[in-house]
């Protein structure tokens, strides 16, 4: 959830230093959206589950943050795996050039292809359009972000979580993002800038959270978490930002990782066991 670039150390100890990557398990399907540094730790959980492990990865863009903790998911070096990439094509290349693309030295020692013993599919996905996967009904929107940027909205028995993560937005939230998270349970929603920032960024693509919590609104969603998070946000200054949203928004989470969000009616917080922390200030 981290955006850009990871963040370790003991100032982003609590909300996690990884960029992005969201497991979503509904009805037996599992899905991954991007393939941030995030990934390498869900790899291991995956890998330690023991069984075959299946999953559709939905990916946003491809910029590094999303990308690179592929070449470490250690699930997809071990045979009776299977994974389906689906991403949208950009500057020409599909999704499948793209990830092949990455993986060549001098950029990484390993080829994608050396690496793979799980069988793996890729699949274009164009902006606007609706598929499934399994039991999840998917819909995707560009965003406005450099280069492009895909937008999802996931529906399952009702319930709905809409992942935007990297997106700009004008002086009012994005008519399209808008359409896409409408009535969502869960909006997960790009919210790297404080507004004095953002006067700096213009055009980098990145929201405020003042333009996560517009978006929020109009698109009346339920819960809010706030993404993407600046790398030179330590967590004090994140505790700070999330009370100032919550205090227009109640049901706003700032994304952390390792935590589950549950949608059953009303979203639900689980933290992680292992995630006990100290909140001293
Ligand atoms: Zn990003
Ligand atoms: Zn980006």
């Amino acid at each position: 959830m981290r955006g850009s670039v990871p963040a370790p150390g003991a100032k982003t100890r609590r909300y996690g230093g990884n960029t992005p990557c969201v497991e979503v398990r509904a009805g037996g399907n599992r899905l991954i959206l991007d393939a941030g540094s995030g990934l390498r730790a869900l790899g291991e959980r995956l890998r330690d589950s023991g069984g075959p492990v299946e999953a559709d990865f939905l990916l946003s863009h491809y910029h590094y943050d999303h990308l690179q903790g592929l070449p470490f998911f250690a699930p997809l070096a071990e045979p009776g795996n299977r994974f389906v990439f689906h991403g949208p094509r950009r500057e020409g290349r599909s999704v499948q050039d793209v990830l092949e693309g990455q993986m060549v030295p001098p950029y990484f020692p390993v080829t994608l292809d050396q690496l793979a013993r799980a069988a793996i599919e890729f699949r274009s996905v164009e902006p606007g359009e609706r598929f499934e996967i399994g039991v999840v009904r998917v819909t995707s929107a560009e965003l406005d972000h450099p280069g492009g940027n895909l937008g999802y909205r996931l529906e399952f028995r009702g319930r709905t979580l809409v992942y935007a993560t990297d997106v700009e937005h004008t002086d009012r939230p994005a008519e399209s993002l808008v359409e896409l998270a409408r009535g969502a349970d869960v909006l997960l929603h790009d919210a790297m800038y404080v507004d004095s920032e953002y006067e700096q960024r213009r055009g980098w693509g990145h929201s405020t959270w003042a333009g996560a919590l517009a978006t929020a609104e109009a698109a009346e969603v339920k819960t809010l978490v706030l993404f993407h998070h600046d790398p030179e946000r330590d967590d004090r200054a994140l505790d700070a930002v999330l009370k100032r949203v919550q205090k227009q928004f109640p049901r706003t989470i700032a994304a952390r990782e390792g935590v589950t969000i549950r949608i059953a009616g009303k979203a639900r917080l689980t933290e992680p066991a292992a995630a006990r922390y100290s909140r001293r200030r």
